[in-house]
């Protein structure tokens, strides 16, 4: 899915702090690094967002020698798993009303179930769709490797939504559509929800957060991003040409 264009702050180029209390584990050091230099220092500053970046193992949800690198990696199925500094900016800017612990959230495009391990790592009630089985079945194998036992993993097409746990306190949409599908609008909370989803042509969106206070739903565009497409009833057809 995602890299991000229009950069706010490069990372500044420093070598990494000499942290004794990071101990031994390489992969602790790395997620710090991340979170600090592509993350915290470009102006994601939400401490639990932050938190909970340093704790997700990403190398677990994505094969690869690069998984803290500052890039979109390849998924299988030709899908690709955002950047770190995306799945941040998504997170925070979905914070629900009352938090994160205890929240009901759904995302949409569980991919490789990184996104998804992070909301659940906030202490949220996390469903997850996703519409390709190959991806939703290594997923579900990647949150049990990596402790997170308690995310829903739901195959199917998630611009439908999924009306059995609605209504949601926030709604991620990991995948960019030509529009708002109206399920998910109907499904966000009434009282504040939040949803964050990419809106715009296949070559390029606007991460858009909408606002549910009762029937009134308040649109805002956050950042540039190009993401995957998000295939499915409400979003593009199948068809893989620029304009259909
Ligand atoms: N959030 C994921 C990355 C998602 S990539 C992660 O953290 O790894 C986008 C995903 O959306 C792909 O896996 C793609 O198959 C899925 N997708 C596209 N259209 C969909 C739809 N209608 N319903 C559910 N998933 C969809």
């Amino acid at each position: 899915m995602a890299w991000i264009r229009g950069w706010r702050r490069w990372p500044s180029r420093r070598t990494p702090p000499e942290d004794p209390s990071e101990g031994t584990d390489p992969t602790a050091t790395a997620r710090e690094w991340m979170v600090r230099e592509q993350i915290e220092n470009r102006g994601v500053r939400d401490p639990e967002v932050l938190a909970a970046m340093r704790r997700v193992p990403r190398h677990l949800f994505v094969d690869s020698a690069w998984a803290y690198d500052d890039r979109a990696l390849p998924l299988p199925r030709g899908q690709t798993i955002s950047q770190p500094f995306v799945v941040a900016l998504m997170t925070q800017a979905a914070r629900p009303p009352r938090g994160w612990h205890g929240a009901r959230v759904l995302e949409i495009g569980t991919g490789s179930g990184y996104q998804a391990a992070v909301l659940a790592e906030l202490g949220a009630a996390v469903v997850s769709v996703e519409r390709d089985p190959e991806l939703s079945a290594q997923a579900a194998r990647n949150l049990a490797a990596a402790g997170y036992d308690g995310v829903v993993t739901v195959l199917g097409d998630g611009t439908q939504g999924w009306p059995a746990a609605a209504p949601y306190d926030a709604i991620l949409v990991t995948a960019a559509g030509p529009s708002i599908p109206a399920p998910l609008r109907e499904q966000l909370n009434p009282a504040g929800g939040r949803m964050v989803i990419p809106i715009g042509d296949r070559e390029g969106q606007w991460l858009t957060l909408v606002e549910r206070h009762g029937d009134e739903w308040r649109e805002r565009s956050l950042e540039p991003v190009v993401f995957v497409p998000l295939i499915g009833t409400h979003g593009y057809g199948e068809r893989r040409s620029l304009d259909d």
